[in-house]
């Protein structure tokens, strides 16, 4: 007979099993992860995260102020002591993103391929519009965006041939928004999640999974402007399981967006009101827009596009109208 001390013994056995299941569920043994700005703040988290997984990581990082300014060999190297620490896998690589192509290759050199991309690497350079200089808007751009560009385009033609990649591209609430003294980094935020949902797009036939994320953190580049108790809230290790979920084999998304900050997670879309087709053989006035302004702005009746054969309808539907009289 079975005593209450078995069934207490099978309890626990079967508890301990699915630790270890979820535990193993989501690994990254043999995979092999670049994550670009790994030497602090939100990056150093994903590093650490991907390491204890098991991963193989390429800890990128120019060791630059949160301005773009300097560069040092020292960000990257103490977060590939700290994976080596605990047993984990990973190798230093201090190009700029911008030369995406170099840290590919510290990838291939090192562990012989390249399943995913964090491009989590940026800078700062806030200034009212009215005083932003030319090279405040070009660093910016060419960090985040020519950047990102170029991590992924090196990465792309190894995830074609294997069949195979996960891309994390990172834009901002700040982008998604807008945001006073911010139009350069705003305008390169959201231009990453116009290049992820391309790239969504191009790498669906390939089983290479594209999406960004706006994620929310108390690093230094936010310590200056949020006050102690938010930074404390707001740690970098509460964005980085949903990034190891997107960056995981088990993720089906592709071409998502989200807000991720404080053990928050949520998704964002595209809303477009259901719009007012105007008779349109005769062409039509101000005076019409105008008078049907609330119903064009009227978002009872919606739809979500998700690419642009489907933003395309309404307009093709319009067309309808060429007969109609004015
Ligand atoms: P951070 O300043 O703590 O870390 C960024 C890292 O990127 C630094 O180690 C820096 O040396 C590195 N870096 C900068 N330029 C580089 C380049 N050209 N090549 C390689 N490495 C470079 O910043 P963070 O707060 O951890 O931000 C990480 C990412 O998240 C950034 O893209 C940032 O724009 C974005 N983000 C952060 C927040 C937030 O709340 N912290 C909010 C929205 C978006």
């Amino acid at each position: 007979a079975i005593t209450d001390t078995d069934w207490v013994g099978l309890a626990e056995k079967a508890r301990e099993l699915k630790r270890n299941e979820s535990r193993e569920d989501m690994r990254f043994d043999g995979r092999v992860v670049i994550v670009t700005g790994a030497g602090a703040g939100i990056g150093r988290c994903y590093a650490l995260m991907f390491g204890r997984l098991g991963a193989s990581v390429v800890v990128n990082d120019l060791g630059v102020s949160t301005t773009g300014q300097g560069s040092s060999s020292r960000a990257a190297d103490k977060v590939v002591e700290e994976i080596k620490g605990f047993g984990g896998k990973a190798v230093a690589n201090y190009d700029s993103v911008e030369e995406g192509e170099k840290i590919v290759d510290t990838a291939i050199k090192s562990f012989g391929r390249v399943d995913v991309v964090i491009n989590n690497a940026g800078i700062l350079r806030d200034k009212s519009f009215m005083r932003m200089s030319d090279e405040d808007w070009d660093l910016v751009q060419r960090v985040h965006v020519r950047g990102s560009f170029k991590v992924a385009k090196a990465a792309w033609p190894f995830m074609i041939k294997q069949k195979y990649g996960r891309i994390v591209n990172t834009a901002s609430a700040v982008g998604l928004y807008g945001n006073f003294g911010q139009a350069n980094y705003s305008a390169a935020k959201l231009a990453l999640v116009g290049m992820s949902n391309t790239l969504a797009q191009e790498g669906s036939r390939f089983n290479i999974k594209v999406n960004t994320v706006a994620p929310n953190a108390g690093t230094r580049m936010t310590a200056t402007i949020l006050p102690p108790e938010i930074v404390e809230a707001l740690k970098p290790d509460f964005v980085a399981p949903f990034v190891g979920y997107l960056a995981n084999e088990k993720n089906e998304v592709s071409g998502g967006v989200f807000e991720v900050g404080s053990g928050w997670i949520s998704r964002v879309r595209w809303q477009r009101s259901r719009g007012v087709a105007f008779p349109i053989r005769n062409g039509f006035s101000i005076e019409q827009v105008a008078s049907k302004w609330k119903e064009i702005v009227d978002f009872k009746s919606v739809d979500y596009p998700t690419n642009p054969t489907e933003s395309l309808s309404m307009m093709i539907s319009s067309v309808e109208n060429v007969n109609k009289p004015s």
